[in-house]
């Protein structure tokens, strides 16, 4: 059994979130950066035993060109689906945690959009919440990812180049308040509250009940033969 991962399509019409995010950058974006490193993954799976793994497994078991790639379509998947044109609010149980562990909602915006802004180089910002059930703001380079320190994601921004360069040039900060206003906080939160049911998500973040992560229909399982 490999498995053959396909890009997933954007939950929203590539025209959906401008003027914030123009077309353009999500042709880009997705049509050309997200693709590539599905394409890559599956060239560099093919015939190991990653092939058999699904995407998060590949994640955390990798390294090198594989993890590259494989964490780059994790977080994409992640952050495309982390936003939404239409406004939306965090759950009770998500401002109570943002309020516990960064003391207020404007707070917490404040030290993630300052964390992003100066994060060196191409990254991602994460929220994720900790085996204990903390959260915690995270900043990585490259293709970096909570996976590998055993937290569940909520929440990210890329902060590559490519991400922001067409609408903003070098402004990163000013995409990053936009992008604020893009946040699919109904995600965020539907995130959290499947930490709390499984405590097993840094594993496999998406089960089959689970309509919270939807790569995993993306990922297409498929019987080869040997010819
Ligand atoms: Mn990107």
């Amino acid at each position: 059994m490999m498995m053959t991962h396909t890009l997933m399509n954007l939950p929203f019409h590539d025209n959906a979130l401008e003027p914030h995010i123009s077309k353009e950058t999500l042709e880009y974006h997705h049509g050309k950066h997200h693709a590539g490193y599905i394409n890559n993954l599956n060239k560099l799976i093919e015939g190991t035993t990653y092939a058999d793994m699904n995407l998060a497994e590949v994640v955390v078991t990798s390294e090198g060109g594989i993890f590259n790639n494989a964490a780059q379509v994790y977080n994409h998947n992640f952050y495309f689906k982390g936003m939404k044109s239409e406004t939306t609010t965090p759950s009770k149980q998500l401002v109570d945690l943002l309020n516990r562990d960064f003391g207020s909602m404007e707070a917490f915006k404040e030290v993630f959009l300052k964390t992003a802004a100066g994060l060196f180089g191409a990254g991602w910002v994460w929220l994720s919440v900790d085996g204990s059930g903390s959260l915690v703001l995270e900043s990585f380079s490259n293709a970096g990812n909570p996976l590998l320190s055993a937290h569940t994601p909520l929440l990210t921004c890329d902060v590559w180049e490519h991400a922001y360069y067409i609408d903003y040039r070098n402004a990163r900060p000013e995409y990053l308040e936009k992008w604020w206003g893009l946040v699919n906080w109904d995600f965020v939160s539907q995130n959290l509250e499947f930490f709390f049911e499984s405590r097993h998500g840094f594993i496999d973040p998406c089960n089959e009940n689970s309509d919270l992560c939807d790569y995993v229909d993306s990922v297409e399982r498929t019987e080869h033969s040997n010819t």
